[in-house]
């Protein structure tokens, strides 16, 4: 198995992590010292870049992430995510910060549903889920600007039903090589 030595070296690494306390210097609490929750994508390349860009640190923010950056159901894990941050953890703004260049961008559900059968999903599974009211399309489709998702996301969470009042929601692009944000929206104009 490829992953149990990726998982092998994770706990390896750990143990000496936790032994030589390492983990001092990112002592801090749960609540966001700059008082903001960041959406954005899994993208590989943020890892690191995103919260050096933005000059972000250990503690300063609650960092949500998923592939696109996307709040694509207003009661799925994300929005109550971004809730429980304003409502419970002391968030007071929120970022939605999409980037060029996103797996998301032009994903179309037909490759992976392909992919998926070829991987040993049944033709029957999927007839089953499509009779049970899924919509592959519409579930794996992902988007064809990125600025339009960021705005589409900063309208969802904004006239969220149980948003509270007075909380600025803004959208963002960055660029995954440069780290470059362009604002898109400015939650504070409005
Ligand atoms: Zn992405």
């Amino acid at each position: 198995m490829e992953n149990s030595s990726l998982l092998n070296d994770i706990l390896d690494f750990n143990k000496k992590f936790v032994e030589e306390r390492e983990y001092e210097k990112y002592e801090t609490t749960k609540y966001p010292n700059k008082k903001a929750v960041i959406l954005t994508c899994m993208d590989t390349r943020l890892l690191e870049l995103l919260p050096k860009a933005l000059n972000l640190g250990n503690g300063d923010v609650k960092l949500i992430k998923n592939a696109g950056a996307i709040v694509s159901h207003p009661f799925g894990s994300i929005m109550r995510s971004i809730l429980i941050a304003l409502y419970q953890l002391q968030a007071k703004e929120v970022f939605v910060i999409a980037h060029h260049d996103c797996g998301m961008s032009g994903l179309k559900a037909e490759p992976v549903v392909a992919e998926m059968k070829e991987r040993g999903v049944s033709q029957e599974t999927l007839d089953t889920l499509a009779y049970s009211g899924v919509d592959f399309n519409q579930w794996l489709h992902g988007f064809d600007s990125v600025t339009d998702s960021v705005k589409h996301s900063v309208e969802m969470i904004k006239k969220h039903p149980l948003m509270p009042g007075g909380v600025p929601v803004h959208g963002l692009v960055i660029d995954p090589r440069t780290g470059k944000l362009d604002l898109v929206v400015d939650g504070n104009q409005d």
